[in-house]
């Protein structure tokens, strides 16, 4: 008899509102046997493998994670042991999410991986609040771009400003003081911006301001991670009372 051959799927759950995960998705974590599951996505997402055995695998910044290293080989192992692999990620797995990092080594080890699109949170919790990331008459672009690189290095945030993109700052948190006051240097003080914590799920907050007040206002707030800063003319469209559609109540 043949042995079985297992797979991964590296699947992006979306911003935090699980009804905001693919029908794709979905599929994906029926046909699983485990389910790998980072903790920024909702356990509620595991309703659609009642099936699977579940391993949570945190890697929130800064607090004691599973290392990157032992999720890919945990991957590998559960795979050449034939076991169908759901690897869930919050947003897109492939914009700050080590997906590709994931990709690479399952291809070096010769493991078949299928990618499943998320709704990145960039997208999707600013979209939530009404703030088109971009718009025809007020940004030429968006740049998604991470406070938290490997070596500590930041961007070059007056470059960033020159740019007239909405920024989209992701994992900026710990550094909202340093980042707003070199956007503030850059000359873009005056410009709109939001901070966002949990957006889409019943938890979400937010600050709405601009770069000069942003940070004062999201410490007076007590926003923490995850949170996005969201920087741009566009913030101004943000509707304060958004009619969202009542997330689906299970019975
Ligand atoms: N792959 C994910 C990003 C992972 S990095 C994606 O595509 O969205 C983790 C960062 O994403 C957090 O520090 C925060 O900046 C942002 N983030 C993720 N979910 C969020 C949410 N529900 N609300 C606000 N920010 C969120």
């Amino acid at each position: 008899m043949q042995k079985r051959v297992g797979k991964v799927y590296l699947i992006g759950a979306g911003p935090g509102d699980p009804e905001l995960l693919t029908l794709k998705a979905v599929r994906a974590l029926a046909l699983a046997d485990v389910v790998l599951i980072d903790d920024l996505v909702d356990r509620t997402v595991l309703a659609h493998a009642p099936q699977a055995r579940v391993v949570p695998v945190g890697k929130r910044g800064g607090c004691k994670s599973t290392p990157q290293a032992f999720i890919e080989k945990l991957m590998v192992r559960l795979a050449r042991r034939g076991a169908v692999v759901a690897r869930v990620k919050g947003g897109d797995p492939f914009v700050f999410g080590r997906g590709g990092e994931e990709v690479l080594a399952l291809a070096a080890a010769g493991i078949e991986c299928t990618v499943v699109p998320g709704i990145t949170s960039g997208v999707g919790v600013p979209a939530a609040l009404g703030i088109p990331v971009t718009h025809r008459d007020m940004a030429r672009g968006v740049t998604f771009v991470t406070a938290h690189t490997r070596d500590g290095s930041g961007p070059d945030w007056a470059a960033l400003a020159r740019t007239g993109t909405t920024l989209v700052i992701y994992m900026g948190m710990q550094r909202i003081v340093e980042i707003t006051a070199a956007l503030v240097a850059a000359g873009i003080g005056s410009t709109p911006a939001a901070v966002i914590e949990h957006g889409t799920t019943a938890a979400e907050r937010s600050v709405i301001g601009s770069v000069s007040t942003i940070a004062l206002q999201a410490a007076a707030a007590g926003l923490g991670s995850p949170a996005l800063i969201v920087v741009g003319d566009v913030v101004a469209l943000a509707r304060q009372a958004v009619p969202a559609l009542p997330q689906q109540r299970s019975a």
